[in-house]
């Protein structure tokens, strides 16, 4: 069987090293640059993607959700979150592949065939695995996914902030967070998400930490789903952010980028193609749960409420993969959580439109 993947980063990157045989094309000249991505992963999603050792910079145990303007909460992490080391996850993965073709921008697959943009033509390839990231040049003709544009620095401060404080302040961003990381002691990755302008907001949150700038601005898409309802059309196969396997809360995606690029090519390896879809129909499920939440607490900022109201809470993240289930044993052990479900009730009865969006 013949297969090509578009795009090594972690998705198509996993789904070759695991199928062994592949023609894997990459627009840029290095795998895994330029960066683009915080590299923050949950333990256990760490576990379960199997991701390849010695990529882990970091840990973190703490969790602070701020307003910036006195309300928080703090989530103490059960499985530590782990800051990667990326490009060094795709210089990893990509040892185990054998056929990687650097600086190969792939411009449209027809009829089995890969077009590059040097107008050349390869193939004919029985399979072709998407696997080109939030661009979703070609994957976009598959489905829609939501994508907000997400731009970060790296700044030196004395802020004091330790391990990872998310931001939800309409000032830094109207559509999403805004987050800060410590790197190290003193050394801070700082950004967001948002629908426009995060030139200007990116440079007042550094001012909010008093941040002096250690390198230069980098960022990407940041996509929040749905995942897309077919991942197998015709020849070709869809992986990781192409097919909109994100976390909507967060925008994470590296773990279910390996882990979709494992499952897609054990099904391919076993010529079942449709297992693939089997294998993550749960998992899309779930990821379809956290887009209606997504929509609440983002669309109609109920995020903002939220943390007005269980302000000053102290709560065990179950799992940070998982932030609905995360939130929702928070709110469970907290009376105040009460109001807050009184408070949502009323707003979908004021909002007609608000089930009919969900
Ligand atoms: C600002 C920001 C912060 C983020 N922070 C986190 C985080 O902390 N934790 C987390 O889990 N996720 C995070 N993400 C998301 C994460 O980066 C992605 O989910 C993950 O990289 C998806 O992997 P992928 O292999 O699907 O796509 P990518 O990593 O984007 O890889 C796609 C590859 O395809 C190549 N490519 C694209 N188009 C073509 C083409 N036409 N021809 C050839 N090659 C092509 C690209 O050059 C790239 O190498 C963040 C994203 C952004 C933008």
């Amino acid at each position: 069987m013949r297969v090509a993947v578009v795009g090594a980063g972690p998705a198509g990157l996993s789904f070759a090293s695991r199928f062994g045989d592949a023609d894997v094309y990459e627009e840029h000249h290095e795998v895994g640059l330029p960066r683009h991505c915080t590299s923050l992963v949950g333990g256990g999603a760490a576990r379960r993607a199997q991701l390849p050792n010695g990529v882990v910079l970091n840990q973190y145990r703490e969790l602070l959700i701020t307003d910036l303007q006195g309300h928080s909460i703090r989530f103490k992490l059960r499985d530590p979150v782990l800051l990667l080391d990326r490009p060094g996850l795709e210089q990893k993965l990509a040892e185990g592949v054998p056929r990687i073709h650097l600086g190969r921008k792939v411009v449209d697959i027809r009829g089995g065939y890969i077009h590059t943009a040097d107008g050349s033509r390869r193939g004919p390839y029985d399979y072709i695995v998407v696997a080109e990231g939030a661009a979703r040049r070609i994957s976009r003709a598959y489905g829609h996914v939501v994508r907000l544009p997400g731009l970060q620095i790296d700044v030196r401060s004395d802020v004091g902030l330790h391990g990872i404080t998310v931001v939800y302040n309409q000032r830094l961003s109207r559509a999403y967070f805004a987050w800060i990381v410590e790197l190290d002691r003193g050394l801070y990755r700082v950004g967001l998400a948002d629908l426009c302008c995060t030139v200007e907001k990116l440079n007042k949150l550094v001012k909010l930490v008093g941040g002096r700038p250690a390198g230069k601005p980098f960022g990407g898409g940041v996509l929040a789903g749905p995942p897309l309802r077919r991942l197998v059309e015709g020849r070709a196969v869809l992986v990781g952010d192409a097919a909109g396997l994100v976390k909507p809360l967060s925008g994470g995606g590296i773990a279910l980028a390996v882990k979709s690029g494992r499952l897609a090519a054990e099904a391919l390896a076993e010529g079942r193609p449709e297992g693939y879809e089997e294998s993550t129909a749960a998992l899309r499920l779930r990821l379809r749960a956290a887009f209606a939440a997504f929509r609440a607490l983002y669309g109609w900022r109920l995020v903002d409420r939220l943390l007005r109201l269980l302000d000053g809470g102290e709560y065990v993240a179950v799992d940070y993969d998982d932030h609905v289930k995360t939130l929702a044993v928070a709110a469970l052990l907290d009376r105040r959580s009460l109001k807050a479900g009184v408070e949502l009730l009323r707003y979908l009865a004021s909002n007609r439109y608000a089930l009919h969006l969900i």
